[in-house]
């Protein structure tokens, strides 16, 4: 097993930890910065990106990745990817520091830190009806970016009524022939901005108060068995495939016998990014917050590590 020993340790390279990662090479912190994946986050799987300051170019989530990558690496940041961290645990009586020192472990490596910030994300909730698990990747998707082009001049559905399902659906009309657009109640979440379009898009067609039942098909979808909730009929749509954007779930499990989460899992944190657990910061989709954009993600981690460097001072 082999062991490293940094002042910070960033879990997770999506917008949040690599604003982290920015401010705590500014600040002058030694820390390392690790990513399961590839470095960028959910971006990478976004089509376009339309409200991040100064980038009015229809630049697409995956080159804004890009983009905050190159400017870690302008920095020397090395983002250490596909390293998956699977627990953490604090250590008791610590010397040299009056604070808390955690223990991250790997497959074969344990990193020990003086802090630890969690920006590990969330990922896409499920809508758990039948046949959705038969049919995941035979038509049932969580990513138009990725999948969008294999349904080229088909029918499609589009599940929720946030930003998400309603960017991804104008997306979709891209490519395809009709998107239907089922959401549980008879108004959008979504911004008014992606309203106005999604309404003005022939190739749309609502279908509100509506859930879904159930996917049919054997070897891909064939179709979707919806119920409207206001009079209780069933109906089947034939659909090539549905793409679920219906909210998220926090990527909290590493810390969650650790710090305090809300109800639905994600981490509580004070403006600071503060969790319940000293030493231990969250930052992005995986906390509690009323927004998540990439804007609001990076702020976060600009704010915990210029806090983090105000710990170490306090703490010695
Ligand atoms: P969201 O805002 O949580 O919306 C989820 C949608 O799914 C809601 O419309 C919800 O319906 C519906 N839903 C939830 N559970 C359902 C179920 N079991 N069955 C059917 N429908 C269900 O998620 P999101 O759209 O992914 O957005 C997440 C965050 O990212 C938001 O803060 C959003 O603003 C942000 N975001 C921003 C952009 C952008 O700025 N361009 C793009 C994408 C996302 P109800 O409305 O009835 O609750």
């Amino acid at each position: 097993m082999k062991e490293q020993k940094t002042d910070l340790l960033i879990i997770g390279a999506g917008p949040g930890g690599l604003g982290a990662a920015l401010y705590a090479r500014r600040s002058g912190l030694d820390f390392i910065i690790v990513e399961k994946n590839m470095a960028g986050g959910q971006i990478i799987n976004t089509n376009l990106i339309e409200n991040y300051p100064g980038l009015m170019d229809n630049i697409s989530g995956f080159e804004l990745a890009q983009k905050f990558v190159e400017h870690c690496r302008k920095l020397d940041i090395e983002i250490q990817e596909y390293f998956p961290i699977n627990s953490i645990e604090q250590l008791e009586n610590q010397p040299d520091f009056s604070g808390n020192v955690f223990r991250s472990s790997g497959e074969d490596i344990s990193i020990y830190s003086r802090a630890i910030i969690i920006a590990t994300g969330a990922k896409p909730s499920r809508l758990k009806v039948r046949g959705e698990a038969e049919l995941m990747g035979k038509g049932v998707s969580f990513c138009a970016t990725c999948d969008g082009a294999l349904f080229r001049d088909k029918v499609v559905a589009v599940v929720g009524g946030g930003d998400t399902a309603v960017e991804e659906a104008l997306f979709l009309t891209n490519l395809v022939k009709k998107v239907y657009l089922i959401h549980r109640r008879d108004e959008l979440r979504a911004c008014n901005m992606l309203q106005c379009r999604a309404k003005e898009n022939e190739k749309i067609e609502f279908i509100w108060s509506s859930i879904v039942e159930e996917f049919m098909g054997n070897e891909k979808l064939e179709a979707v068995i919806i119920k409207n909730k206001n009079n209780g009929k069933s109906m089947k749509l034939d659909v090539s495939a549905v793409f679920e954007y219906v909210g998220w779930q926090p990527n909290s499990e590493l810390v969650k016998h650790l710090v305090d989460l809300d109800e639905k899992g994600f981490i509580a944190t004070d403006t600071t990014m503060k969790t319940s657990k000293e030493g231990i910061f969250a930052v992005g989709d995986v906390r509690t917050t009323p927004f998540r954009q990439v804007i609001t993600a990076v702020a976060d981690g600009a704010v915990a590590s210029m806090y983090i460097d105000k710990y170490f001072m306090e703490k010695g």
